[in-house]
């Protein structure tokens, strides 16, 4: 039986001061659901956060990483780095870190900044792997890709490229969040009939990559406008475990209402 999973990613919000704020006021309101919980703030308040986590239930997770060890890559950091700071889980991935076109005006309407692709993050996962941190692995389709009837290929071909020589045992506690592009930070949920169909799909996509004992071990979660209000009905869902939250996730209040929404 998969326990659920809700994870904060905070995007590039909070100052220390602020993300101290935002954690005290959820370590009083969560903590003894059936559920797994976990936020990702920016780098620069991992230290101070997990401060604040530590002999509570909630884990720590970070945004991105890096795929090298050490060296010369002037502005990143890496999976020891996160490891060392308390991280258990690191989002890869991320719509708005792949960068399908390249070109800034393309990005921007896109929200993919940061020329992200398959095989980069591919790289990353195995290196968060090397050092026992759950990889988050973010999919999904853009509107255009829906519109054109291509949500099921594109996200088969995310799977399959960010996974390439990945062993299945290593992957049992990976998690893969399906993020449609047009859904984030929109206010427009996926409808939650079609959620489960393509979470379904992305389950039976990892039985095919892996095998299925490994595919049904692996917490699938959705992410995009989710909100206190729709939660409890995606996470009712059978493939659906958890959610990947961005906006609602910065007010504790909100926040756990969703955690509640997956007891
Ligand atoms: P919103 O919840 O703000 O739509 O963001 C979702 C997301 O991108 C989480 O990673």
């Amino acid at each position: 039986m998969r326990k659920k999973l809700v994870v904060g990613n905070w995007k590039m919000n909070m100052t220390r001061p602020e993300a101290a704020a935002c954690v005290e006021g959820l370590v009083r309101l969560v903590g003894r659901e059936d559920v797994a919980v976990a936020i990702c703030p920016p780098y620069l308040a991992l230290d101070c956060v997990q401060y604040l986590l530590r002999n509570t239930s909630i884990a720590l997770g970070a945004q991105d990483v890096f795929w090298k060890e050490s060296g010369a890559f002037t502005g990143q950091v890496s999976a020891n780095m996160l490891a060392d700071v308390g991280c258990s889980y690191c989002i890869v991935g991320h719509s708005e870190t792949r960068g399908r076109f390249g070109k800034l005006e393309v990005a921007e309407s896109t929200l993919g900044y940061f020329s992200e692709t398959d095989e980069t993050v591919n790289l990353k996962i195995k290196a968060l792997l090397y050092c026992s941190i759950s990889p988050i692995l973010c999919v999904g389709e853009t509107l255009a890709e829906r519109e054109a009837g291509q949500t099921d290929e594109v996200i088969a071909s995310q799977l399959k490229g960010a996974l390439d020589g990945i062993d299945g045992s290593e992957f049992r506690e990976g998690v893969v969040a399906y993020e449609p592009v047009w859904a984030i930070g929109t206010g427009k949920t996926c409808d939650t009939a079609e959620a489960e169909r393509v979470c379904g799909m992305i389950r039976s996509e990892l039985s095919k990559i892996f095998d299925e004992d490994t595919a049904n071990s692996i917490r699938i979660q959705y992410g995009g406008s989710v909100k206190a209000s729709n939660a409890k009905e995606l996470f009712s869902q059978p493939n659906i475990d958890g959610g990947l939250v961005g906006g609602a996730s910065l007010n504790p209040n909100e926040f756990a209402d969703i955690v509640k929404a997956a007891a």
